[in-house]
């Protein structure tokens, strides 16, 4: 507390993210890919030209909305960047959902967007997932002041395909619905295809994920331009030049290597199923993924004591307590080598 905050920083809960550990250890806690990025990425940094860093930013990043678009096959004007999608979702927030009606989300979903809402004094309402832990899309109410979740949704790892979202958006057309695709790539299906077709649609997406750019900070949105113009106004207030110029090039070489990319992103695929037969095999009840994680609990043995094994072995996880997410494991899903050593460790705990 402090006589210099203001009111609405008194209220707020950070959110506290997953540990960044000091010493050697096995990091399955926060998602990240174990691959490293695009050959091509490396060769961008390696020859970047120092004295270019003397000179700001394209403040309208027009390179890497340009690559973005071309990737995604939609038009650079309905592209928006930002140094990560947590700026990007950050500024959505801000540009469409103070409204007099709540926001909806899922009662378990990516925990930022609470933290949002605290901070923008957004009202929001929450919907429990389906007793199958999917999204219920039918209990979204048309008339709200947005929708945002994730998709596939975050920490559950379940994703609806495009026809359930296409279905779902010529119901709710009067709202600006916001889709979290982080973790599409891992198996999920995007919905951007439809961003040409529903005004009312936003999806962000990022380079942490699937292109293995976690450090770099690079993020976006893609969506109508009536969207984009309304980001646009929210990241022009802050006067500040939005993508950094060597994030740039590195992002736009990343997005070119597309063998890469699918050879990186089948690997997390092949080892997150054989996982799931491990953890299985271990008694674990897992949920079905399309993430780079997967969710699971052990109906003998509570999380936080696992949780605890695991980090005393080396092996840093993830564990939820709360009263919606009870007992779970979130375990990221990285090399052959680390999982293995993620199983024996668990194997060691477990006997
Ligand atoms: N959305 C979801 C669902 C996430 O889990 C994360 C990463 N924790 C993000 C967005 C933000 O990712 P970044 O800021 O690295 O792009």
């Amino acid at each position: 507390m402090s006589r210099f905050w203001s009111p609405v920083v008194h209220t707020l809960t950070p959110y506290v993210p997953g540990e960044q550990p000091r010493e050697r250890v096995i990091k399955l806690n926060t998602n990240e890919n174990p691959y490293p990025p695009a050959p091509g990425v490396g060769k961008v940094l390696r020859e970047y030209s120092t004295n270019r860093l003397r000179l700001y930013p394209d403040p309208e990043s027009r390179a890497l909305r340009e690559a973005l678009a071309k990737y995604y096959n939609v038009a650079v004007k309905q592209v928006f960047v930002g140094n990560g999608s947590d700026e990007v979702l950050a500024m959505a927030f801000q540009a469409f959902f103070c409204q007099d009606e709540p926001l909806m989300m899922p009662a378990i979903t990516y925990s930022f967007y609470p933290v949002y809402c605290q901070l923008y004094e957004i009202k929001y309402q929450t919907v429990p997932l389906k007793e199958n832990w999917q999204v219920p899309l039918d209990a979204f109410d048309p008339r709200c002041g947005g929708i945002v979740f994730a998709n596939p949704n975050a920490p559950t790892g379940h994703g609806h395909q495009r026809d359930a979202i296409d279905a779902f958006l010529k119901r709710v057309d009067q709202c600006v619905v916001l889709i979290d695709e982080a973790y599409v790539d891992f198996g999920g299906e995007s919905v951007i295809p439809l961003t040409t077709q529903y005004p009312n649609l936003l999806v962000t997406g990022t380079f942490s994920k699937s292109r293995s750019l976690a450090g770099l900070r690079l993020g976006f949105a893609i969506g109508s331009r009536e969207l984009i113009e309304g980001l646009e106004r929210v990241k022009n207030s802050f006067n500040s030049y939005p993508i950094d110029s060597l994030a740039s090039a590195a992002g736009i070489a990343a997005l070119e290597d597309q063998l890469h990319f699918e050879s990186c992103r089948a690997k997390v695929i092949t080892t997150r199923e054989r996982i799931r037969a491990s953890l299985e095999i271990l008694g674990f009840e897992v949920m079905p993924s399309q993430t780079n994680f997967l969710l699971a609990r052990h109906p003998g043995y509570d999380a936080a004591f696992l949780f605890t094994g695991l980090r005393e072995r080396g092996v840093l996880v993830r564990y939820f307590n709360t009263e919606s997410l009870y007992d779970f494991l979130r375990i990221s899903i990285g090399t052959d080598a680390e999982m293995e050593s993620f199983i024996e460790a668990l194997e060691s705990i477990l006997h």
